[in-house]
């Protein structure tokens, strides 16, 4: 009887359309796997920039298409807003094109829908126009998509038109939210960020289902509000690296030599710092960090992606000498980690993240407890929440101040408050373990799922 409907799976074709930034292809490429293993066949649609390797995913068909972004979009630092706005002038066009091809080769036929990132809102008047079915991923969590929708109300209310906002000041619409935590990303370009959201929440209220890289048990209340705002199905169904792991769409190579460093440590000593995939710092704030990091004391697995840090061409080979000493004593210093792999590790006791929501769950999954440093956007949410609502991390509320950073690591590593903090977090994770056994919430959801998309 399974093997059936896997077969009468197969004859049906989903088409996925990651926004190209590795904390959206890895929440895709997941969701594709996890589609896949449930006997739909999968295509890929994706931009030239940022394109993951198709010979990791020889079960998938790749179909490119052109970005038209211009090198000054893409060699400088991450303008978030700018870019996803690029992206959905330049590629509407060409993603129309390239369905058009797909719904009428006779070998890729039978496409049921599409499955796009909520960024992509060019794709639901393509999806129209082609009268094709459009389900959105949404690769974070629903606390910060709830905080992105209710942008128009805290503009309306006027929380950041004061060129001064008090930013300690409480959400009246988003309990648990403080002015600072509203999901900006560069409050001098305030209207661009209210227009891009407003393009992608308005074009997911049309979509015919929403999907979420999260699990019922971790957001069960903010789920509730989003039903009420968002009247389509809504699929809970994380989280997804507990299917199938990230590293096959890593855009960098992991450097493995850290799992041998990270044998020779004790149990739950080391403090993982990693900041993902496109926030950028300055010179200042890395020393900050490195000081923080040496006076601490504490083991330390740290992650410096090229380009991390604005103007340093030579990587860490800059930083002054006694600063280098300090760091080597303790630290072990990567430009990649195989996160997953790191997080899972028995010595690691802490991360130290920006909270983007990968990351997050990532340690939510591993039982391992949080410093948080948001950059933008959702991660700010996120940290509140790991901070004030589930109580598994400390957010640094004064940015990057070497004492802060030292005191932050001794209370999570050390102290009884860092103890407690592990306890609540393994909870979660035994709860995140649960949702995907047999009859758990997000394999009841994926069953779901699995059967709407039939249905199309
Ligand atoms: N990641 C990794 N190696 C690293 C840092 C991050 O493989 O050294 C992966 C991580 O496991 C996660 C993704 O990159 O899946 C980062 O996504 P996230 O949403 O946390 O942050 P973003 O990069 O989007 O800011």
């Amino acid at each position: 009887m399974e093997n059936t409907m896997l077969q009468q799976r197969k004859q049906c074709r989903l088409v996925l359309f990651p926004l190209p930034f590795q904390g959206h292809i890895n929440p895709m490429i997941q969701l594709a796997n996890i589609l896949h293993s449930k006997g739909f066949s999968i295509s890929i649609v994706h931009t030239r920039f940022n394109s993951p390797d198709p010979f990791k995913h020889p079960h998938f068909t790749f179909h490119f298409i052109s970005d038209g972004l211009t090198s000054d979009v893409r060699d400088k630092p991450l303008d978030p807003v700018l870019i996803i706005k690029q992206l959905n002038n330049n590629c509407a066009e060409p993603f129309r094109q390239c369905l058009n091809e797909l719904l009428s080769d006779g070998k890729e036929n039978n496409v049921k829908c599409i499955i796009t990132d909520t960024n992509w809102y060019c794709a639901q008047e393509v999806a129209d126009s082609l009268k094709l079915p459009r389900i959105v991923l949404r690769t974070s969590s629903i606390c910060a998509f709830l905080a992105f929708a209710a942008l128009p109300r805290i503009r309306e209310k006027g929380y950041l038109s004061n060129p001064e906002p008090n930013i300690e000041e409480p959400i009246v619409e988003l309990p648990h939210l403080k002015v600072k935590d509203i999901p900006t990303i560069d409050i001098s370009k305030l209207e661009d960020l209210y227009q891009l959201v407003g393009d992608f929440v308005e074009s997911s209220k049309k979509a015919f289902g929403l999907i979420f890289n999260t699990f019922k048990e971790l957001e069960e209340h903010d789920l509730e509000k989003l039903s009420e705002q968002f009247l389509m199905p809504i699929f809970t169904i994380g989280p997804f690296h507990k299917h199938f792991s990230a590293g096959r769409s890593s855009l960098l190579t992991q450097d493995r030599s850290c799992i041998s460093w990270l044998d020779t440590q004790a149990p739950k000593s080391v403090l993982y710092v990693s900041f993902g995939s496109v926030a950028t710092m300055n010179q200042e704030k890395l020393y900050e960090m490195a000081w923080g990091l040496a006076d601490s004391k504490q083991p330390f697995l740290w992650v410096v992606r090229p380009g991390l840090v604005h103007g340093l061409d030579q990587w860490l080979e800059s930083l002054p000498n006694e600063l280098l000493e300090s760091i080597n004593e303790r630290g072990y210093v990567i430009k990649w980690a195989p996160q997953q792999e790191v997080l899972s590790h028995p010595a690691v006791g802490g991360f130290w993240t920006h909270n983007g929501w990968n990351s997050t769950l990532e340690s939510v999954c591993e039982g391992v407890p949080m410093i948080s440093s948001p950059f933008f956007g959702d991660q700010k949410v996120n940290a509140r929440y790991v901070n004030d609502v589930w109580r598994i991390g400390i957010r640094l509320e004064k940015g990057f101040k070497r004492e802060e950073i030292e005191k932050a690591i001794r209370r999570l590593m050390v102290d009884k408050e860092g103890e407690d903090m592990r306890q609540r977090i393994m909870c979660l994770k035994e709860k995140a373990d649960l949702c995907l056994n047999v009859g758990g919430s997000s394999y009841r959801s994926l069953e779901g799922l699995v059967d709407f998309i039939s249905s199309l």
